[in-house]
């Protein structure tokens, strides 16, 4: 049986004074060991070649990175934004769309969750200290697998299934968070401050779920809960290109 062909967003990143392609490789270490082919995407793909780019995939990873840039729902940008890649926003709400349109599996992470929240019609929090001076720090200066906040998972979610429990300790690199949930998505955990921390899709919706903290980090850390999280997209896009579902466009419920 041939490997699931997981596709993996990625960044534009001046380097040495060079502009580069870049990914954190713990995403796609992560993936390996999960047994998918990791196939890194360029923020430079031209946004109308998404369909022909999801043909390829069985899975999509959104990967974190920059603030989504709020013109995409619709609101000014708060003093505090962080720095946005218009590009970058524009090829992943097109894979989205595509993944999505086509039930191709995905997994979001950090930016992930909330550029798929977006995408479907949810707005962000743009400066968490600012607009919600409560919270816990959700920018961690700590090492990347550090685990400095808990969550609390709703039980029988696909997320608890994953993960194999219903309260984790994760790490936490993000700005931004999701503000008004989007149509079509379960909240399925959230930080004791109330900060949304992960979303799911519904039954009868293609896959997909989506965490606010950084599951790759913990890789090389071979009994992490987050293995599962990798898994099931695994899992999944191995079952639909079993059915000899890639390429094809279905039509959503
Ligand atoms: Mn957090």
């Amino acid at each position: 049986m041939s490997l699931p062909r997981i596709g993996l967003t990625a960044v534009t990143r001046e380097v040495s004074g060079t502009e580069r392609t870049l990914l954190n490789a713990a995403y796609v270490r992560a993936v390996v060991l999960a047994g998918g082919i990791p196939l890194i995407l360029s923020p430079l793909i031209p946004p109308d070649q998404a369909a022909q780019v999801a043909e390829g995939l069985d899975g999509l990873v959104l990967t974190g990175g920059e603030d989504v840039d709020p013109a995409y729902f619709g609101q000014e940008p708060h003093p505090r934004l962080g720095p946005v890649d218009r590009v970058r926003d524009a090829l992943e709400l097109a894979m989205f769309r595509e993944a999505w349109s086509r039930e191709i599996p995905v997994l979001g992470i950090c930016r992930g969750i909330q550029l798929l929240n977006v995408g479907l019609g949810g707005t962000l929090w743009q400066d968490i200290p600012s607009e919600r001076p409560a919270a816990l720090t959700h920018a961690q200066p700590d090492a990347r697998d550090a685990r400095t906040h808990t969550v609390e998972i709703t039980a029988g979610s696909r997320l608890a299934q994953a993960l194999g429990t219903v309260r984790c300790e994760v790490n936490s690199f993000h700005h931004q968070s999701i503000r008004e949930l989007a149509r079509g998505l379960t909240i399925t955990a959230r930080a004791p401050d109330g900060e949304i921390e992960a979303v799911e899709s519904g039954a009868g919706a293609p896959w997909l779920l989506a965490v606010q903290w950084h599951p790759e980090e913990f890789h090389h850390h071979p009994g992490a809960p987050e293995h599962g999280l990798f898994r099931a997209l695994v899992q999944q896009a191995t079952l639909r290109a079993g059915a000899g579902l890639t390429g094809s466009v279905r039509v959503p419920e």
